[in-house]
């Protein structure tokens, strides 16, 4: 049987961008949107990181273009947008995916810890959205996916300003669900669980081998799990869907 994103083109000719492209599952969404013929803009901390997405994103015959920006600066992202404009006229897709973690049981957590996880996960997600949402609403269609995590869903010791932002993105993906639906735009959030990146492969072996206890399928994802379920909400195989959080965890959070 084909796999959906071999019937045809999914996302052929539009631009997408995607937050924290660089590395990890923001690569591997820029990439397999590249092979559905988008043009792809990312947003990231890290030069090097974002110029060998834009080589593989360029080897599938795409446009990239590279923005260093932070997204927890407002005035950042609204340059950055600004110059994705000048190149692409227009932004179809905004996957906000960039996010970090600063883990610490709640009173070893410090305030700077709490403060950072929150602009970038939470206030990042608002500041991109709010300069997107605008051009999306006047060329009344757009698809808005925001990267959530199933710790937003259930909560983890250790981890409750990640908990925190994640949970957060969830009431923000409903609420501006609501707000967009009637100018054809959708908004749905996707909940990870335990996927293989940098961000997991920092972690023990020991918490490794507890978290693969409470998966169900017995097995750790991959970015191309998550880049596959973005590229649905993304294309137009998903117009009847909005304001959903889908979770993407192996059963993990069933
Ligand atoms: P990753 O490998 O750590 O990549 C995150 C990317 O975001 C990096 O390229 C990083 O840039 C960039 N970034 C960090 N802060 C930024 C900022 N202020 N402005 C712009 N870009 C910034 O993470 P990942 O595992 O691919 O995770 C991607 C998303 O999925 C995150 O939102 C994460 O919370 C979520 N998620 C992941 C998992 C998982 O198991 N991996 C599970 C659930 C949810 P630098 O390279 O410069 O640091």
């Amino acid at each position: 049987m084909k796999r959906l994103e071999e019937t045809h083109m999914l996302l052929n000719n539009k631009v997408a961008l995607i937050t924290g492209g660089g590395r990890g599952i923001g690569r591997e969404i820029a990439v397999i949107f590249a092979r559905n013929g988008a043009d792809i803009v990312i947003c990231d901390l890290n030069t090097a990181d974002i110029d060998e997405t834009n080589r593989q994103v360029e080897a599938h015959q795409r446009k990239a273009l590279a923005i260093t920006c932070d997204i927890s600066c407002l005035c950042e992202v609204e340059q950055a947008i600004k110059k994705a404009l000048d190149k692409f006229k227009k932004i179809d897709i905004l996957i906000n995916n960039a996010g970090i973690t600063k883990d610490n049981l709640l009173l070893r957590m410090t305030e700077s810890d709490w403060d950072k996880v929150i602009a970038v996960n939470l206030k990042g997600v608002f500041n991109c959205t709010k300069v997107i949402s605008r051009l999306m609403l006047k060329q009344k269609s757009g698809k808005i996916v925001n990267i959530s995590s199933i710790i937003g869903i259930r909560g983890n010791a250790g981890q409750a300003n990640y908990a925190a932002s994640k949970a957060g993105i969830i009431g923000f993906t409903k609420s501006i669900a609501r707000e967009l639906a009637s100018r054809g735009i959708n908004v749905n959030a996707i909940a990870p669980g335990f996927i293989e990146t940098g961000m997991t492969a920092k972690l023990s072996d020991e918490i490794r081998e507890r978290m693969l206890k409470e998966i169900p399928l017995a097995k750790f994802g991959t970015t191309a799990d998550v880049a596959k379920l973005a590229l649905f909400l993304a294309s137009e195989e998903s117009n009847y869907i909005t304001g959903q959080v889908i979770q993407i965890d192996g059963g993990m959070a069933m």
